[in-house]
């Protein structure tokens, strides 16, 4: 939440006159007589917004933020939807660009161009597309970054499912960076694997809105939240003992050269990962790994236990 009231007062600022403008509108009877052509904008707050007062002052992108399902998208800037470099190539993948570009940035369109809209509702979906897409690319800004941070260390997006993340936060996360192909799906960066949002309001949510780099670019860019891919030393699920006996050696013959690493150690994340694996038990024996039902995960979740090790693989 904290993250939307901060994002809210900014897009205030910038449309301070307009929110004036609507105020009185809807304030005084006789100004929306003098104007007939009423902006779209105004019926679809009225049908769809909640709550009527208090929403005078909510821009459009805030509105939109607000609606169930849409609780894991940051707001975007508005200074960052106008600049139009932002926003290369998006016109060929949005049908009505031009007007929902104008739905997003609460601007009433022309007279002549409302009149021109057969139907609100495809606007609508326009700019609900065209906002996905600058989403997905906004994510990727610093800004953008940062309010996901935000929303991550809140716990917006969730966690993860898997018993030994123990309830790790996860993030955003597409499987197509174009449109229409698959929902969101939901990254753990400590078990590395994507999940299907818990519940069904997420199910209609594009995946390209959040893309396939976000949550891989942002664990680059903030190591300090996330878990490394070392496990710590003598963890349950960390490296089995053969090849852990090999890496002393390894690193034993190696103290006196200087070793060359391909990964740093501030390459990774500076959390301790939860490492354990679930162990299937018949009886309370358990099932062996050579068993035709035997167990997998074990190999899958492994973890090198050093960056030695690490820079074999
Ligand atoms: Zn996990």
């Amino acid at each position: 939440m904290a993250s939307n009231i901060r994002a809210r007062d900014d897009p205030l600022e910038a449309e301070l006159p307009y929110v004036s403008g609507e105020q009185i509108e809807e304030d005084e009877e006789e100004e929306e007589e003098d104007i007939p052509v009423g902006a779209y904008e105004d019926e679809i707050y009225e049908s769809e917004s909640p709550s009527e007062s208090g929403t005078e002052s909510l821009t459009w992108i805030s509105w939109f933020c607000s609606l169930p399902g849409h609780e894991y998208f940051a707001e975007v800037g508005e200074d960052f939807i106008e600049d139009d470099f932002n926003l290369t190539g998006l016109n060929a993948l949005v049908p009505f660009y031009k007007e929902a570009l104008e739905m997003i940035l609460d601007v009433e369109p022309p007279e002549e161009d409302s009149l021109k809209i057969p139907d609100v509702s495809i606007v609508e979906s326009s700019a609900e597309l065209l906002y996905g897409l600058i989403h997905q690319r906004y994510i990727l800004t610093r800004h953008g970054m940062q309010q996901m941070v935000d929303k991550y260390e809140a716990g917006h997006f969730g966690y993860c499912p898997r018993v030994f993340c123990h309830s790790h936060p996860v993030l955003p996360c597409g499987r197509s960076d174009l449109p229409g192909l698959d929902t969101v799906k939901l990254f753990c960066p400590n078990c590395v694997d994507n999940y299907s949002p818990p519940s069904s309001r997420f199910h209609g949510v594009d995946g390209a809105f959040f893309g396939t780099t976000f949550p891989h670019l942002l664990y680059q860019c903030y190591r300090d939240l996330f878990p490394s891919v070392v496990a710590p030393k003598g963890e349950a699920g960390s490296s089995a003992g053969g090849v852990d006996g090999e890496e002393h050696v390894d690193s034993s013959q190696q103290h006196d050269k200087p070793v060359h690493r391909t990964i740093q150690p501030e390459q990774l994340g500076k959390r301790i990962p939860y490492t354990r694996t679930y162990t299937p038990k018949i009886y309370g024996f358990k099932v062996s790994e050579y068993a035709k039902t035997g167990p997998r995960m074990k190999w899958m979740r492994l973890r090198p236990t050093s960056l030695d090790q690490l820079d074999r693989v």
